[in-house]
This record gives C-alpha cells, structure tokens and sequence, in this order.
C-alpha cells in the first residue's frame, strides 16, 4: 500500500491567489496566449472538450475566433468526424482538433481527421496512463510525423505525464474523475482533486504542455489552474447548452430553456454510441440555455486578464512565479463566495 503519508490534495476551491504589488494600468498589457507545441499555438488559453454535447462545427468555430479551440468529439462514425472538421475548416482561421481513441479504427479516424484539416489529434481516453496509450501514441507519432501536435489523456501524476511525454504526447490533459458530469471517483474510488493534479504534474521536466481538464467552473478557476502550472485548460459545462452546442433546445411547461448536457461513459452517451452500455462513470442531464458563446468568452477573457493583473503579472510565466497559494479554511471558503442572502442584519 503506498499511502503517500496520507498526503492531502487540493481543489480549486480550497485555495485562493495571495494579491500581489501591479504596476499593469490596463489590461491589454497582458499576454494570455500560449505557445503549446508544434502545430497548436493559441491566443486564448481555452480548449473546448471532446463531447458530443460540446464540440462540434459551431462550437469549433466560437473558439477559434477567439484563438481557442475546440477538440471534434469521436461519438460518430469516421466520416462524420471528418465532416464535422471539414465544415468548421471552412471558415476557420487557426486551429481545430480531432479526438481519437486508442483501440479499433483509430488510425484510420486520425487519418481522416488530418485529411479534413485537423490541426491537432487527442488521444482521448479516460484512464490514459496505460500500455495501449504507449502503442496507440507510438503509432500516431510515426503516422503523423515529428512536427503535429498530439495532445493525450487523461491523467492524474506526474509520472503519468513524463510517460505520455515520453511516448510521444506534447501536450496532456490532466485530471481524472473531476468533471463536472464524472463520477468515476464514485465509482471506482480513484482519482486526484483537480488543483493538485495541476501542482503534480507541472513539475515535470519533460518538453510537454499541461492542459487543466475538468471541474472549471469560473475564470477565478482557470486564473488558479494557470498560476498553479497549466498551459491552457479545456471546460466542457461552462459551454454547456450554449447556442454553439450540439443538442436541441428542450423547453418545459414554464417556457424555461434547456439543452442536455452528458458524461460520454454516461448511460445515455453509452446507449446513444454504441447501443448498450457498460461500466457507466458520467451522469447526463439538463443546464439551462445561456446563449451565445462570444458573452461568455468575453465574460472568461475579461476574467483571466483581471486575474493577471491581481497578481501583477503579464504573463503565464509571470503569474506562475509571482503566484502565493494560499489555503483557505470553510470560513474562508463561504466568504469567497457571494453571501449577502446568508446575513442576518
Ligand atoms: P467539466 O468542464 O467540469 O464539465 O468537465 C469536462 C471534462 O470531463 C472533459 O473534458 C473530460 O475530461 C471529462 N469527462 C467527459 N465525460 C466524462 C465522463 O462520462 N466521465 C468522466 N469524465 C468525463
């Protein structure tokens, strides 16, 4: 048994940025773009999740305007894969990805996913650090050569990460079991609070790029992600039944507006993709419609910048020296967040 001292694991709500001395009068001073690898380079450290009620043509197109990008899910047949990324390159300026598994048909889903213009591939599996991640990255990389971007997942240590570095990923996704809609610590006991994977993982001393995945819920969490050692981090709820999500618009008998929002080892995705299902660790259910991508893209950047600037800091690499993590106890916690209505006057 390795019980780690029994060591204890940080989320993001467990911690605060200790505000630092700025001299940044305004925000556009400050560069959020990152550089993270080959063929992806963006302007807005924001990838959207590889989800059939996330990622397809419009949500692709929404984050790459703003220099993001969305990762096409791999729920469909390999043409419809190519189809969605074939549309969304027609308008597209910079970067789209493709999702792949690491069993079956996926060098031929890798294929065709290049072919139709991918500019990324992620290996995209729930527990990533695993002997056939080792063969399908191995295989990838000599497929797709020494210069294109492939991003692998996911994972919670860091030995993890130097081991998907090591066989091929330059970039990782890194958390298991802290989405929104997961419940893989649930049911199987097993996973790292998001925050800490983050901690862990970002002391690798590989050339990879750490990407924060899941459990975002708000620009304050990214800002935290990034000071902790994230390059850029992936979210799929807060894009959740937005106008540019798959999915149609459920209205119920209050005229409020809904769309579905899924865990794809959920039952439902399971059922949807394949028929039946097996293992279950998602949940699928029902968010409110929020609109249009670019409010809450503006809403993020504007956050991420303000966030910078709290820690007088212009760049990722600023923040992550600058940055003084401090913990904050439950009384600290409910005062973070807004508590007006809990007052007694
Ligand atoms: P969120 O941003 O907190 O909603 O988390 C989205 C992330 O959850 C995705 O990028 C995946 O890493 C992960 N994820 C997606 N579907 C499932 C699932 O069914 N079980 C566990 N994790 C999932």
């Amino acid at each position: 048994m390795d019980t780690n001292n029994f060591r204890k694991g940080l989320s993001y709500d467990d911690v605060l940025l200790v505000p630092k001395y700025s001299d940044i009068k305004s925000r556009s001073e400050i560069d959020i773009s990152v550089d993270l690898g080959k063929t992806l380079q963006l302007e807005f450290p924001i990838l959207a999740s590889p989800m059939d009620t996330i990622s397809e043509t419009q949500m692709a197109i929404a984050l790459d305007k703003v220099g993001g990008a969305a990762v096409i899910h791999r729920y469909n047949s390999i043409d419809e894969q190519a189809e969605i990324i074939a549309k969304a390159v027609k308008k597209l300026k910079d970067n789209v990805g493709a999702a792949v598994g690491i069993t079956g048909d996926y060098l031929e889903r890798a294929t065709a996913a290049f072919n139709a213009g991918a500019t990324f591939i992620c290996v995209d599996v729930a527990h990533g650090h695993h002997v056939m991640m080792k063969t399908a990255l191995q295989r990838l990389r000599v497929m797709l050569g020494s210069d294109y971007h492939i991003m692998a997942g996911n994972v919670a240590t860091l030995q993890a990460v130097n081991d998907l570095a090591d066989w091929g990923a330059d970039s990782v996704r890194c958390n298991i079991g802290g989405g929104s809609i997961c419940s893989t610590r649930i049911q199987t006991g097993h996973g790292v609070p998001g925050l800490q994977t983050i901690i862990d993982c970002a002391q690798t001393d590989r050339d990879v790029k750490i990407i924060a995945d899941g459990g975002i819920k708000n620009s304050g969490d990214i800002v935290k992600a990034i000071a902790a050692g994230a390059d850029a981090v992936m979210c799929g709820s807060l894009f959740a039944a937005t106008k540019e999500s798959p999915g149609e618009i459920i209205t119920d008998n209050r005229g409020n507006k809904w769309k579905t929002y899924r865990g794809m080892a959920s039952k439902e995705a399971q059922v949807d993709w394949k028929g039946k299902y097996s293992s279950f660790e998602g949940v699928s259910t029902r968010v409110p419609y929020r609109g249009e991508m670019n409010e809450i893209l503006d809403n993020l950047e504007r956050g991420i910048r303000s966030g910078y600037s709290y820690s007088g800091a212009r760049s990722a690499a600023e923040l992550q020296a600058k940055a003084d993590i401090m913990v904050q106890t439950s009384a600290g916690q409910h005062e973070s967040n807004t508590h007006i209505n809990q007052r007694s006057w």
